[in-house]
Formats: structure tokens, sequence, C-alpha cells
């Protein structure tokens, strides 16, 4: 298994939560073309009925000395009835964590590129039937736009829920701020950052607002190797084709798009490893300008998860 790669002085380890098919493509990625979601392959997209297939994933950074973990996936034993599929998931994710080297009380510093349910779960674990940070000796990188935009005391600054569904999903993110951020915050574990923030001479967080309003990428520079660490910028490899195309979970359409363009660009222009929090296969891949979009080209070498 090649779940490892080394770029420059630090080492990348993917560690797989979960994967499986979640609804189709084109619910996930409304604008997408026909003729895009097409030329799909089956690591991410079911051939037979366009099933969107998903993975949900953390990578794990070795940097100078430090152990830092980037999204922490779905969590185990949660309500989140906004989101059947992982409503009490139960995953073995701690241990393949452990089988990548790693135990919770390793890790140093934990990034969450947003605040969205499957990229903060693992923050915390049940301890006696409480939320308990699941790594005790970590400091957690945590956006303060999105902590403030989350945090149900400011509601009213959040655009009105207007449907049932609306409704479902406002109650849904109430629960995970309660059960993945405040737990973090009263341990007083948490490091909001904003503008940008250096983690060391390899890595630096910055701004990538849209699908939240505190979005960010985690960049990597070290030698001549450069990847970026892009959480939701892009959930399915149509959207480096059709960069306009975003996600049906993105809060500012007009801003994901132009972060989206603006990412991908820099990506192509310096050769960074694109690296989403969602591809399925080989996880990560190189992109380069094709007509008016990107086309992915050098696929990581991590072994490829495939979905069923
Ligand atoms: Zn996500």
């Amino acid at each position: 298994m090649h779940d490892t790669i080394q770029l420059g002085d630090v080492t990348v380890t993917r560690v797989l939560e979960w994967s499986g098919p979640l609804r189709m493509v084109s619910d996930i990625v409304p604008d997408s073309t026909a003729e895009g979601l097409a030329r799909l392959g089956p690591d991410f997209r079911n051939p037979d009925t366009g099933a969107y297939h998903c993975a949900i994933q953390s990578w794990v950074l070795r940097s100078e000395g430090r152990t830092i973990v980037v999204d922490t996936g779905a969590g185990n034993d949660r309500d989140r009835p906004q989101i059947p599929v992982f409503d009490h998931l139960r995953t073995p994710f701690l241990d393949n964590l452990r089988r990548a080297g790693v135990e919770p009380e390793d890790v140093d510093l934990v990034v969450n590129t947003h605040v969205h349910y499957d990229h903060v779960g693992w923050n915390t674990h049940l301890v006696n039937g409480e939320w308990a940070p699941t790594f005790p000796n970590a400091r957690y990188l945590i956006p303060r736009i999105d902590r403030q935009y989350f945090d149900p005391v400011n509601e009213h600054r959040r655009p009105p829920a207007r449907t049932d569904a609306d409704r479902l999903r406002r109650r849904g993110s109430h629960l995970v701020f309660a059960d993945s951020i405040v737990p973090i915050l009263d341990h007083g574990l948490a490091m909001l950052w904003e503008d940008s923030f250096r983690i060391d001479r390899n890595l630096t967080l910055t701004p990538a607002p849209g699908h939240t309003p505190g979005s960010s990428v985690l960049r990597l520079t070290s030698g001549t190797d450069r990847a970026f660490f892009v959480g939701d910028l892009v959930h399915s490899p149509i959207q480096v084709a059709e960069p306009a195309a975003n996600s049906c979970f993105c809060e500012n359409p007009a801003e994901a798009r132009a972060t989206r363009r603006r990412l991908l660009d820099e990506a192509a222009e310096t050769r960074a490893l694109v690296v989403p929090a969602h591809f399925p296969g080989h996880g990560a891949a190189e992109v380069r300008r094709s007509g008016d979009g990107y086309e992915l080209h050098n696929w990581a070498a991590f072994e490829p998860v495939r979905v069923r």
C-alpha cells in the first residue's frame, strides 16, 4: 500500500474514514454538464446509476517534527438527521489512524479547512456520554469566520431557512457546532485564525471563501514540491473540467466560483498537487489548463480507493 507520499521534507499520509455512493453526481454538482458527467471515470461516478462516489478522508502531515491532521471526517455516534447516511455512523477511523502510525495523543495540530460536519467530526469523540477532544494534546486550527458564522448565537446573520429541508440542515449545523466545535472551545484547544496562518516553514493556511465564508486552503511548499489541501473547493473532478460548477453545498455561489478558478489557476501555474477532501481513486492530482477549464494529470501515487 502506498498510503504515504513524500513532498519535499513533508510526508503526507491518507487515512480513509468512509467511502461509498452518495446521491447522484448531478445532485452534488447540479451545474455540471451531461457531457462532463459522461466523461467522469468509474472512481468518481457509477457509470450505470450516475451515483456520486465519495471518500471521506483525513490527510496526516509530518512536518518539522510535528504531526498534523487535516480535516477530521464525519466522526462516530452523532445525531445527523440532515444526512441519514452519517447518522450514528460507526467507522474504525481511529484504528486506521493507528495503522498509519498515529496515536491520538501524538497529534500536535488539527486543521479544519472549514466547519462542515464531514471536516470536523473526529475533532471529538464520546467519553462517558460527553463529547471530548479526540486529540487531547493538539491545538485545533479553526477559521475564525466559520466559527462565528456557524455559531447558533449568530443565526440571525445567516440567510433565513425557508423550506423544511433548509430548517433540517440548519438544525443539523447546530448539532455539528455543539458536538464538534464547542468542546474544543471549552477545552481551550482552539486556535482561531483569519487572513493567514503560518504553521511552519512548509505549511501556511490561507482563505478560500465561498463554499463556506471561512473555507481555507492549506498550502505546502517544500523544496520544489507544492500541494494545496483544498477541502471542498472541488467535490468531483467535473469541477476541475468545469470550474464554474458549484457543489450544492456552496454557500456563496459567486465567491465559490471565483475562488475555485483562482486556486486552480495558481495550482496549474505552480504545478501544485491539488488534494481535495472527497476524491476516491488516487485522491489527488496536478492540474493543467485545458480550454475554459482545467484537466487532471499526474495522479498522486496513493493506492486507489475504489467505491462500489
Ligand atoms: Zn466536505
